[in-house]
């Protein structure tokens, strides 16, 4: 039914290499223009391809230790 015809085909920059790739089911690595764009983006956070575990460390995560800015009024 629907004839995907239109030639107003959207497009996202590769968040790897900011080549323009086409959002359509053919680009199966999208965002990505490549699996290699894609690998090298996991890798940023997995370090190369081995899978991380979620790490759970102890959570020692307070508030109190972030500075609590205040959202600065009146300044330009
Ligand atoms: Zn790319």
């Amino acid at each position: 039914m629907t004839d995907n015809n239109q030639t107003g085909v959207k497009t996202v920059n590769c968040p790897t290499c900011q080549k323009i790739v086409k959002w359509q089911e053919e680009s199966i690595f999208r965002p990505f223009c490549s699996k290699k764009c894609q690998l090298i983006d996991f890798g940023e956070w997995a370090n190369e391809r081995h899978v991380i575990p979620v790490k759970e460390g102890p959570e020692d995560f307070n508030l109190d230790d972030l500075e609590f800015r205040n959202p600065t009024e009146g300044e330009f």
